[in-house]
């Protein structure tokens, strides 16, 4: 069975100032994730060439080797010889696909970020369309795979998954796990990627208010090499999918979320003990034989620690925003005088 990761990813040490472009140089990043996926790269890297080429579009290729320990490093090495527009990058080790798409995210310079997998599954042939569906004023656009060549329990674990993330966050799209996307510099600049949040980036966009949309996209069974997720990744996708509810939806109001569950929880609690006092008080019963009143106290101490919690976060919220000078806002246009009489 194929390993897919050793630890959890630790932070992202920062990328020297010199690697950081402020502002975009290229019409395109390609941002192309990869573990061991030697058989594909060639391939992908002509395809992907001749796309672009075309376009007459300015445009970079960004190869995130993700631990592999397979050929795929000295093809990479040689595609980047032979062609400048091809950037790699090593990772110290298999940090998982998160981390690779961060890291590609802060070096690419283009205004538009293109993200697809290496395996070739997805078809560069459709990034005009995704270009084309931008220009019609989206921030992000995501690939559906419409007809899927994955096994069939891959295929209903994401149908799951999709359908809850519609309800739950209010986004209709199909397939918002795709690693086919095309994202606008902008958004990206906004979300804080980190452990396996990636299948988010749509969720967290859409919160934020920008323009997402999805196209029906081609999907090719795998040619080369295996699928880097077993069965783990449903688990890991559940935690996923709670912090994402917490963050896009009580992010900067934790005691909303904490609050109203621990009052809720307090209240029948003491529901509980009041009923079981009047009854006592009518001399009914000793409380020593009601073994409901535990179940009532451990609620409001239940209740009252989660509303605690609550305003813990709203402390360190509090914190973060004041220390904060330049706080994100979700602005789409400013209009302002530049004088003001
Ligand atoms: N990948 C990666 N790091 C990992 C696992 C996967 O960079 O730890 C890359 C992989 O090489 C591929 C993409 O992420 O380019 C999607 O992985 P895979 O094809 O295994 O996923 P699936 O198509 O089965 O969802
Ligand atoms: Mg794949």
């Amino acid at each position: 069975m194929a390993t897919t990761r050793t630890a959890p990813a630790p932070a992202p040490s920062p990328l020297p100032v010199a690697e950081r472009e402020a502002s975009p140089c290229l019409d395109i990043s390609v941002v192309i994730p990869l573990r061991n996926e030697e058989g594909s790269l060639r391939e992908l890297h002509r395809q992907l060439s001749e796309v672009l080429g075309a376009s007459g579009l300015t445009f970079e290729l960004l190869f995130i080797d993700d631990g592999s320990d397979d050929g795929s490093d000295t093809i990479l090495r040689d595609l980047h010889r032979t062609d400048d527009r091809v950037t790699v990058v090593t990772l110290r080790r298999n940090f998982g696909k998160a981390q690779a798409l961060a890291t590609g995210f802060d070096l690419a310079r283009g205004r538009i970020i293109l993200t697809i997998d290496a395996d070739l599954q997805d078809d560069p042939h459709e990034i005009p369309e995704f270009l084309k569906t931008l220009d019609t004023g989206y921030d992000l656009v995501v690939g559906w795979k419409r007809r899927r060549r994955d096994r069939v329990t891959r295929v209903l674990a994401s149908r799951v998954f999709n359908l809850v993330n519609r309800v739950c966050f209010g986004l209709p799209l199909h397939d918002m796990n795709c690693g086919f996307k095309a994202i606008r510099r902008e958004v990206l600049g906004e979300l804080g990627l980190y452990g396996e949040l990636h299948r988010y980036i749509p969720i967290y966009a859409h919160a934020r208010g920008f323009r997402v949309t999805e196209i029906p996209v081609l999907h090719h069974p795998r040619k080369h090499g295996r699928s880097k997720y077993g069965l783990e990744r449903y688990l890991r996708g559940f935690f996923d999918f709670l912090t994402s509810l917490l963050l896009t939806r009580f992010a900067k109001r934790p005691l909303h979320f904490f609050g109203g569950v621990g009052f809720t929880v307090g209240t029948i609690g003491l529901a509980i003990c009041i009923v079981l006092t009047l009854q006592w008080l009518r001399g009914n019963t000793a409380l020593s034989e009601r073994p409901l009143l535990i179940l009532g106290v451990m609620l409001i101490i239940l209740g009252v620690q989660t509303i605690s919690i609550g305003l813990v976060g709203e402390m360190l919220i509090h914190r973060e925003e004041t220390r904060s000078t330049q706080g994100q806002h979700p602005i789409r246009a400013l209009l302002r005088r530049a004088a003001v009489s």
